[in-house]
Order: structure tokens, then C-alpha cells, then sequence
């Protein structure tokens, strides 16, 4: 039987080295019936347990590659456990270590409003909107299966340009969301004007848009963001720049669009890491996304006569994520090994259907 818990005080007050050694037991006791999510974001000393590293979606994927875990904890938010739930065999269990350990840009697009908003598309086009449903993996399930079950599809930061392609051959229009920065970063790189792009705020009728700015729009951007991601500016740019003459910049795109326009190169998570991993000894990284990935790469490029720093300089952590202490990860271990599935994430059956053909037809695309 699940069961939801806030963690006992008792918890907190373990130092590292028996922290260590419990969580060492725990896992020992549990074998192969476990597998530990990690993600890049997440701090280092809840990572250093994690079975895989990687973005949600490869996580995910890993997760259902591993069908003899019947406990998944995902060190990571609650969208990403909701997808490797998906994702998973339905004996297996997905676990949050914490249950607060949500995500903002997710938060900005919840169900309702997007009912609210495609009943308001069907009202401008007479009940048949030519718009294809298009969500980031940093969505719920719940808007995740809206899109599958309109013809739409997922897409991650890696493949948002083949999907886009993909809904553009087969409707005129996109409803992108919930990060308006990836579906303009990506809409940009494929040649859509930036005044065909306009935004859709949940909070206002018609997104805040005349009739007419609807129809002639090729993208509807919803008006969601990352909070790490968009701390990054273009001022920040031109300082590193300044500071150290010959660095190149890399950001992910859910950074603004002037932010891209002013570095050298974007990509995904993964592909930040392969590009810095790939440049020669000697060259310098400025690098747009969330701190403990960039602390990690640093440490690493070091080694390798490479400099790595944040672009912005104190560095930007995502702290939703790093509610995930090592002490919530003791907890969710201890609790499985004493038979108790806590924090255990669930998606409804006929939300996980929709949600798997949203995924399935990105995976079919790419
Ligand atoms: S980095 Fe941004 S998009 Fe990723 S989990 Fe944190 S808030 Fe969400």
C-alpha cells in the first residue's frame, strides 16, 4: 500500500558518514529490486547513488530498461516521475523522495487552463482548430495526454525542431507549451518570424490575443517558463565576453531568445555536456544552465586544462529539485526495505494511455 510522509526530524540530524553507511545497507538490502534515478540537475550528494544519470526523458527510458526493479526512486521533479511511471512495467514502483520537489515551468500549464484555452481556439475556428497540441517533457501527464489524445505529441529539447517539423506538415498551426523560450528558440532556428509567434497567457481571455492575431500565427506560445533558465540575460553575455576574452558561450534554450541570439551555441542538457566533453584542452565555457550540472563540468574540464564557468556568476541552481536531500533518499530506502512504498507516484490509467501515444509519437519522429 502507498503512503504519503513528510520526513521525520530524525532524519536531519544523521551525520554524512552514518547517512552513507545506512544508505549504503539499504541498497544492498534491496539489490536488484531497486534502481536510482539521478538527474544532471540534482545535487552532488544525492547523485553519487544514482544507478543512471542523464535528462528525464533517457532517465525514464532507463528506468523501463530495467524491467527487474520493481522500486524506481527518481532523484528528480514530479513531472520525470510521472513519466518513468508511464514509462515502467506495471509492477514497478516510481518513487519521489519528496514530494514538494516540483517543477515551476510545469506548474505555469495546468489542465484546466489549457481546456479553457483550446475551447477558445474551437470557438475562432468553428469547432476545429488547424492547430497541432505540442508539449515539453516538463509538463504533467495530464497535459501531456491532452496533447495525445489531439493528435499532438512530446518533444524534449534535443528533438523540439524534428517535432515541430513533423505537426508543420500536417497542420498550419502550433499550440506550444509550457516554456514559450524553447518553442520561440526552436520556431526562430526553423525560419517562423518572431511576430508569428505570439504568446498565450492562461490567464486572460483568448491568451490576450484579438481573434485575428490567432489566425495569422504559425506558433501560439504559451506563457510559461524556467525559473533558472531565464535568470540567464544578455547583459551576462557581454560581461563573460568582457571578463574573458576568446570563451564561448553555451546555453540551453529554455534561456530567453536574445540570450541564445548572443551565444555561440545551444543545446539540450546532454548536448552541453558532449560539446564541452569534445573541446580541445585549453578552450574556455561559459555555460547557461543549472549550477550543479555546470560545478560538475567544471570540476571534470579541469582536469582536462579546460575552463567551465556559469554564466551568470554565482550560478543558478533549480531548487525544487534540491529539495531532494540525502536524508529523503535514506528515508524512500529505509521505507522499502521495511516494506513501505512512500511518495509513491501514480498516473491514472487512461491519462498514462494518452501520455504514452503523445510519447510513442515523439519516438516515432525522432
Ligand atoms: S531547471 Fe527549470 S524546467 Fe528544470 S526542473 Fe528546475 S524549474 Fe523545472
Amino acid at each position: 500500500m502507498s503512503q504519503t510522509c513528510i520526513l521525520p526530524q530524525s532524519y536531519f540530524g544523521t551525520d554524512r558518514a552514518q547517512m552513507e553507511s545506512r544508505i549504503a545497507a539499504a541498497k544492498s538490502r534491496l539489490g536488484k529490486r531497486l534502481v536510482i534515478l539521478g538527474h544532471h540537475y540534482q545535487r552532488d550528494d544525492v547523485v553519487k547513488y544514482a544507478d543512471f544519470t542523464g535528462d528525464s526523458f533517457k532517465l525514464s527510458q532507463q528506468a523501463a530498461s530495467r524491467p527487474d526493479a520493481d522500486y524506481i526512486i527518481f532523484c528528480g521533479v514530479h513531472f520525470m516521475a510521472e513519466s518513468a511511471d508511464v514509462l515502467s512495467a506495471p509492477h514497478q514502483r516510481v518513487i519521489l523522495p519528496d514530494l514538494a520537489a516540483g517543477c515551476s515551468m510545469a506548474d505555469m500549464a495546468e489542465i484546466d487552463q489549457l481546456e479553457q484555452a483550446w475551447s477558445e481556439l474551437e470557438e475562432v475556428f468553428d469547432g476545429t482548430p488547424p492547430i497541432i497540441p505540442i508539449t515539453y517533457m516538463n509538463s504533467s501527464a495530464a497535459i501531456k495526454a491532452f496533447c495525445g489524445e489531439r493528435g499532438g505529441a512530446v518533444c524534449t529539447s534535443s528533438n523540439a525542431q524534428a517535432v515541430f517539423n513533423w505537426a508543420s506538415a500536417r497542420q498550419e498551426k502550433i499550440l506550444f507549451l509550457p516554456d514559450q523560450h524553447l518553442g520561440r528558440n526552436t520556431g526562430y532556428s526553423m525560419g517562423i518570424p518572431l511576430d508569428s509567434m505570439p504568446v498565450w497567457d492562461p490567464y486572460r481571455h483568448m491568451g490576450g490575443n484579438t481573434a485575428e492575431a490567432v489566425i495569422a500565427a504559425k506558433v501560439l506560445l504559451w506563457k510559461g517558463h524556467c525559473s533558472v533558465h531565464q535568470r540567464f540575460t544578455p547583459e551576462m553575455v557581454d560581461q563573460v565576453r568582457s571578463k574573458h576574452p576568446g570563451i564561448q558561450v553555451i546555453v540551453h534554450p529554455e534561456c530567453t531568445w536574445e540570450v541564445v541570439q548572443k551565444s555561440d551555441a545551444t543545446g539540450s542538457t546532454e548536448k552541453i555536456i558532449q560539446v564541452v566533453r569534445d573541446a580541445s584542452a585549453g578552450t574556455s565555457w561559459a555555460v547557461g544552465t543549472e549550477l550543479h550540472l555546470v560545478n560538475r563540468l567544471a570540476e571534470e574540464s579541469a582536469r582536462e586544462g579546460k575552463l567551465v564557468i556559469s554564466l551568470e556568476e554565482r550560478g543558478c541552481l533549480c531548487s525544487t529539485m534540491f529539495r531532494i536531500s540525502p536524508a529523503h533518499l535514506l528515508a524512500s530506502l529505509e521505507n522499502l526495505v521495511e516494506g513501505r512504498i512512500v511518495n509513491q507516484i501514480t498516473v491514472p490509467e487512461e491519462t498514462a494511455h494518452w501520455t504514452r501515444v503523445a510519447l510513442d509519437r515523439m519516438l516515432a519522429i525522432c
